[in-house]
């Protein structure tokens, strides 16, 4: 295959893939030889051609074919291994070779890096008990919350835990996406016995972002049959989602009372003092890397007070932060801070809008936005009211009376009635309680 051939077929991936997954996963590869069907790439590390092999193989392998070429393996290695220069290395260490089946496991996300707070003490803890491993005491567990709150950190700390403490247990992990993809394919390739074959042999099955079966009914099919198989044989299960199993749309009612028979923890939106120990367990790790930068404290508070949204955001802030002073050459101060971090720190200061707050509000309890705002008193649509009232007063900077305006003009009295039996309520009524904390993420996105 000529190199003009193999450009070209990069294009292709490339508008297959999307931008992102091509810069990170296809680009990186080098094409090398073509011998006997097998096409073979030079990769930087194994753990990128594990995951190119997992992720991209069958649209690769598609794609030279319909370039003409005769192509039906492909291969990675890499050139290190063979003696010659070695090529940057990831962060993330490849997971053991005999875990083939296994998506790759961030080598850094562990239960001693975990950061444990008053949000995710009970996931946290759960986590722990089912990486002891043992007899099975909850099964699933089943772990839910709101984008980049951990949950991924939580199920490779338990994978590797478990194989920590017992080598030869196989664990299997993955998204769904890759459980469906994989699913997919043996249905293709007519490899239905040796799918269902690898999920029936593991000890641990581990489903990151389940919600990404919903509506996909074949799929779910799959994977109830094989759920309800492991756990029959005793075998633990962990699954992800990003809300809990009743709130999933589109999932099959069994599979959601199936799952809701273990145990079922959620990971709350971080709080100030969780942000803050985030922040001060990763400053070792910039200190060794940028060993002429110091950061203070208030700088860390500062960030912890102001970017809510998630970790995933708050660790971009600190690498971005580290990054821009060490190229400027200037101390990381409370200005460079703010100078740096400007879009970011407006981003988290969107303003939620009262409108936003009826729509989905209304949405949620299925109502009609005009019974929201209109004059019915019944409770099917004045609990929503009170509940968007709440929301509005809490989430907004609009006062009582701008917020009456908004619900059909109310009187600022009757929006103060309802916030107060919303901060009743929520004591009392774990509903309630569940219900806000889900609108007000959803809010947040
Ligand atoms: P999710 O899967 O819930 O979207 P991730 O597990 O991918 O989120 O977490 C996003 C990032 O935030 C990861 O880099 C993870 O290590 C980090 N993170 C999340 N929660 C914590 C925590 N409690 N302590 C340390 N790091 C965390
Ligand atoms: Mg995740």
């Amino acid at each position: 295959m000529t190199n003009d051939l193999w450009v070209k077929v990069l294009q292709a991936l490339k508008a297959t893939v999307g931008a992102s997954n091509y810069s990170s996963w296809i680009a990186p590869l080098e094409f090398a030889q073509l011998n006997d069907g097998v096409a073979i790439f030079d990769v930087p590390t194994n753990f990128i051609g594990n995951y190119v092999s997992q992720n991209f193989g069958d649209q690769i392998i598609y794609q030279l074919k319909k370039a003409g070429q005769d192509v039906d393996r492909l291969r990675f290695r890499v050139p290190s291994q063979r003696g010659e220069t070695a090529k940057p290395k990831e962060k993330t260490k490849p997971a053991a070779p005999r875990d083939a089946s296994s998506a790759p496991l961030d080598a850094r996300f562990t239960f001693d890096t975990f950061v444990v707070g008053k949000p995710n003490e009970l996931a946290h803890a759960a986590a722990r008990r089912v990486a002891e491993g043992g007899p099975v005491t909850f099964n699933p567990l089943f772990l839910y919350g709101g984008v980049g709150l951990g949950k991924t950190h939580l199920m490779h700390a338990i994978a590797h835990e478990l194989k920590l403490r017992s080598p030869d247990l196989n664990v299997l992990y993955l998204s769904a996406e890759q459980f469906m993809y994989r699913f997919i394919t043996a249905l293709r390739e007519r490899k239905m016995m040796d799918f269902k074959q690898l999920f029936r042999s593991v000890d641990v099955l581990m489903v990151d972002d389940v919600q990404f079966i919903a509506g996909k009914d074949s799929t779910q099919e799959e994977f109830f049959h094989t759920f309800n198989a492991l756990v029959d044989s005793g075998k633990q299960i962990i699954i992800s989602a990003d809300r809990a199993p009743g709130e999933i749309k589109d999932l099959e009612e069994r599979i959601k009372s199936r799952l809701q028979c273990g145990l079922v923890v959620d990971l709350h939106p971080t709080d100030y003092e969780l942000r803050l120990g985030i922040l001060q367990s990763k400053v070792d790790f910039y200190a060794a890397q940028y060993p002429d930068l110091e950061i203070d404290n208030g700088v860390l508070e500062f960030l912890a007070h102001r970017i809510s949204t998630n970790v995933r955001v708050l660790e971009g802030a600190l690498t971005r932060l580290f990054a821009f002073a060490s190229l400027v050459g200037r101390e990381i101060t409370l200005e460079l801070t703010q100078d740096c971090l400007s879009d970011v720190l407006k981003a988290s200061d969107r303003k939620v809008t009262v409108e936003e707050i009826q729509r989905k509000v209304s949405e949620h309890y299925n109502i009609r936005l005009s019974d929201m705002i209109g004059p019915k008193r019944v409770r099917n649509y004045a609990r929503p009211r009170q509940i968007a009232m709440y929301l509005a007063k809490q989430m907004t900077s609009r006062s009582l009376p701008e917020i009456g305006r908004r619900f059909g003009g109310r009187d600022h009295t009757t929006v103060m009635h309802g916030v107060r039996r919303i901060e009743e309520l929520m004591a009392l009524d774990s509903q309630i309680a569940d219900d806000l904390e889900l609108l007000r993420r959803a809010l947040q996105e």
